[in-house]
């Protein structure tokens, strides 16, 4: 299928494409790695008359250590994330994590700005930003703000993002040593979306929970991170029957959207197993 006809803009740097984006208001998309903006208009989902192109501006691509802050460009695709070095040393659960983003052709293009901008619950990186306590940073024409990842996704395809803004970078704080950490996901095959899965940020001091996050991806509108959940782990041991008790927890506030991938019921239960399968694996790293 082929998209409606459309008027191509190639901006080189975030100010000019932020002043295309006020110029050409709800007329324009922003157009990064494309793989979930053109199927879209391929099935008329969307039809902006204008696109404005990110891949020609180098500021938004690239990971760093700035301040003691990890700063990933919106534009850095999928494959950068999964074999960035400072990544893989500092923040390993996103490394981890991409790898079991789509499949190689769609990591080549994909960029982790375009994942969570989308406002896709599921896609992985909404939930995994939440359990790394992410802040995002956005550009529109009065400037820069920052805002955490628990409060960025309002409902499926609806963001805290205006029209005239983008998305342009991630921020995340690098692990403390001995940080727990795992990204469980239920999958049909390889490039395929998630039927649930959990991401887990966790830290232990004598055999006890001083920290966890839980985020959830595609069993609510939203991605989501289980608070109740975490409050039943912090300051205990992770047992057997702690483990049922959080598991419980994070069913109890699903709300999964019935698709091919399953049923309410089953993606539930899913969501739960995901979760006491990811808690289990970051435990290995608090040793
Ligand atoms: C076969 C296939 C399998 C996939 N499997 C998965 C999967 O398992 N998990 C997963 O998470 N994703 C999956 N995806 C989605 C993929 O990761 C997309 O690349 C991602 O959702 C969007 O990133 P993109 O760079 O392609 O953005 P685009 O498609 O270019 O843009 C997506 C949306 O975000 C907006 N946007 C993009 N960047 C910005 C920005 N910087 N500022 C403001 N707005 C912006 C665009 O205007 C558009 O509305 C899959 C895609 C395909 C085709």
């Amino acid at each position: 299928m082929i998209p409606p006809s459309f008027d191509y803009h190639c901006p080189k740097t975030v100010s000019e494409a932020v002043a295309l984006l006020d110029k050409f208001g709800d007329e324009a998309k922003i157009l990064a790695g494309g793989h979930s903006l053109l199927p879209m208009m391929k099935l008329r989902f969307t039809e902006p008359a204008n696109l404005i192109d990110l891949n020609k501006v180098p500021e938004l691509r690239g990971i760093k250590e700035e301040g003691g802050v990890i700063k990933i460009g919106s534009m850095t695709t999928e494959n950068q994330v999964l074999y960035s070095d400072l990544l893989l040393k500092k923040v390993p659960l996103l490394p981890e994590a991409a790898k079991l983003i789509a499949d190689p052709q769609v990591r080549n293009r994909g960029t982790i700005g375009g994942d969570i901008a989308h406002g896709d619950p599921a896609n992985d990186h909404p939930a995994i930003a939440m359990a790394l306590d992410a802040s995002f940073v956005l550009q529109g024409p009065n400037g820069q703000r920052k805002v955490k990842a628990v409060d960025f996704f309002h409902g499926t395809y609806m963001t805290e993002m205006a029209e005239n803004e983008i998305l342009v970078s991630i921020e995340v704080a690098p692990f403390a040593p001995k940080t727990g950490y795992a990204y469980h996901k239920l999958k049909r095959k390889t490039g395929d979306w998630a039927t649930a899965a959990a991401a887990v940020v966790l830290q232990m001091s004598a055999g006890k929970v001083t920290h966890v996050a839980i985020g959830l991806t595609n069993v609510a509108p939203t991605a989501m991170r289980a608070t109740a959940a975490e409050q039943l782990m912090i300051g205990k041991e992770i047992t057997p029957a702690l483990l049922d008790q959080v598991a419980e927890s994070v069913r109890s506030i699903c709300d999964p959207a019935e698709d091919l991938r399953g049923d309410a019921e089953y993606k539930t239960a899913m969501a739960g197993e995901m979760t006491r399968r990811a808690i289990t694996a970051a435990m290995a790293h608090c040793q």
